[in-house]
């Protein structure tokens, strides 16, 4: 198994921030062929999806509907304030996984992977492990 790390500042609460390219270029740079990497997120108020990356509104939808299905509440008993983001963070999930085939990402036409932020804006870290 080889790992890589991504680092990224996310711009605002709630935001699905696009990380294919980012996640490409570690494969490229590493010479990583065929195989299977996991995308992790170790963080308890964001996660990872994929989903559609043509139209943009639909990741703008995904923050909205999010934020209408799970508002910030002052009746969570949580002292931080941020439930909802852990709510949301457990929803989405902390981890996916993505067949690499011949060096690239073996991804649908439509999709691509996000970051997923629920508490930001915040430095984060993305774990990647790659294995062949
Ligand atoms: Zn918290």
């Amino acid at each position: 198994m080889q790992t890589a790390e991504i680092s990224m500042t996310t711009s605002r609460r709630t935001r699905l921030e696009p990380i294919t390219k980012q996640i490409a270029g570690v494969i490229a740079q590493n010479n990583w062929q065929n195989g299977i990497v996991t995308v992790f997120v170790p963080h308890t108020t964001a996660g990872v999806t994929i989903n559609e990356n043509a139209d943009p509104d639909v990741a703008r939808d995904m923050e909205w509907f999010s934020d209408k299905l799970i508002p910030q509440s002052c009746h969570f008993r949580h002292s931080e304030g941020n439930s909802d983001a852990h709510i949301k963070a457990s929803f989405f999930g902390s981890s996916i996984q993505v067949i690499v085939r011949d060096g690239k990402l073996w991804l649908g036409t439509w999709q691509g992977i996000y970051l997923c932020e629920f508490d930001g804006p915040r430095n984060r870290r993305i774990l990647l492990a790659f294995t062949e």
